[in-house]
């Protein structure tokens, strides 16, 4: 029968590296040899050891254990204390190769990178540095799942959801896809991209303000929003977009004119109340959602990659979403990315890879560094890629 044998240290971290990594390596064969348990792949990390091994029942795979610690003990001058809780689990013969990378992936995700595991208070610029260094890992882990062309054409997709928009039109397409995606999502709504342009003048705010009643009930005969509040909201919100132009020159200018005396660092607060003022069905949410794809960074912040900051140890919980947007912000500086562009591979970790609302850490190449890590569950089964991930 095969089992998986996993141990920890007591202290957890940073006890096996270096000489005390190789004395417990040479110590598996010769614990395996005097029990009876043959090893059929092994992993030593930075806190502690994996096995698969066969044996023909579970207290052959415990005794091989206590032999392993009794032989470590004696052969390592800095002994390793070794925790009691054994995690022995069946495998089924079909399991192998996912218990067998499970094993690569932990291994390789121990050593490649040079990083601190430290999870007390970091630095922000220490901070920086191992999130730049996990960074590569979160990339390989959205490739593997989905292929390099994939990960890197969402990561183009979603910066150039959120450029700074040209002129006014296409910030009023953009205040208009907001209140669409409101209860479908904005997946739902680029979907329908080319069609919504075609039914709303290209969204150019001097004509969808003529609309009428007549001219409402055609867009909703057509097969794209069925909303009649929302249409009527997006005809209204051009009319009001004029008015406010009429006064500035351009909306655009009205809104820099905002931001010059606004604060990034607290999520341009003014910015906020001078939509949800100016515009119908725009609440704070939207407002947001509308901000950050006019290119104002830190005005909304994704929640899944905010997760993943947070359960990495590089973020304290509950941290106010502007601070996750500048941290993210400063990754990007450290390494010459765009930071919409770093946020697209957290988005994508957080929603097709393992850091999903629940975590699927048996997967994640991040595990043996991540203070979150739930490793106590048997390893899931090859999940089938998906190409959908959730937009911000
Ligand atoms: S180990 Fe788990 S919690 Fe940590 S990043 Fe990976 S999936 Fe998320």
């Amino acid at each position: 029968m095969l089992w998986l044998l996993a141990t920890d240290t007591s202290r957890l971290r940073k006890c096996l590296v270096g000489a005390r990594a190789g004395r417990t390596r040479r110590a598996l064969p010769g614990a395996a040899a005097a029990t009876g348990v043959r090893i059929i792949a092994q992993c030593i990390i930075p806190c502690g050891v994996r096995a698969i091994v066969e044996a023909t029942c579970r207290g052959h795979v415990r005794n091989f254990a206590r032999r392993f610690f009794a032989m470590t003990a004696a052969a390592v001058r800095e002994p390793v204390f070794w925790r009691a809780g054994l995690r022995i689990e069946p495998i089924a013969p079909a399991e192998i190769g996912v218990y067998r990378s499970y094993l690569q992936r932990s291994e390789s995700a121990s050593t490649e990178v040079p990083l601190k595991t430290s999870t007390g208070k970091l630095g922000r610029r220490t901070a920086v540095r191992r999130a730049h260094a996990l960074l590569q890992l979160v990339d390989r882990a959205n490739a593997a799942e989905i292929g390099h062309d994939e990960t890197s054409s969402y990561a183009r997709r979603y910066t150039m959801d959120h450029d700074p928009p040209a002129d006014d039109r296409a910030a009023f397409a953009r205040l208009c896809a907001a209140i669409f995606a409101n209860g479908i999502g904005f997946n739902a709504v680029r979907n329908h991209r080319e069609a919504l342009d075609a039914a709303f003048d290209l969204f150019d705010p001097t004509r969808v303000a003529r609309y009428d009643d007549a001219r409402i009930d055609a867009i909703l005969r057509q097969p794209i929003i069925c909303d009649r509040a929302k249409v009527a909201a997006c005809v209204e919100n051009a009319r009001r977009w004029l008015a406010c132009a009429a006064d500035e020159g351009t909306y655009l200018g009205r809104v820099a004119r905002c931001a010059a005396q606004d604060d990034a660092a607290v999520g341009w607060p003014a910015l906020v109340e001078l939509l949800r003022s100016d515009f119908v069905r725009v609440a704070e949410m939207t407002a947001r959602q509308v901000l950050k794809r006019w290119g104002f960074f830190t005005a909304l912040s994704h929640p899944g990659g905010k997760r993943c900051l947070e359960r990495l140890g590089l973020m304290a919980p509950q941290a106010p979403a502007p601070a996750a947007q500048q941290f993210i912000g400063a990754i990007a500086g450290a390494g010459g990315r765009d930071p919409y562009a770093l946020e697209a591979s957290f988005v994508l970790f957080s929603t097709i890879g393992p850091c999903r609302t629940r975590p699927l850490c048996l997967r994640c190449p991040l595990a043996e560094r991540c203070p979150a890590a739930q490793l106590e569950a048997a390893p899931p089964r090859p999940a089938a890629s998906s190409t959908a991930a959730k937009s911000a």
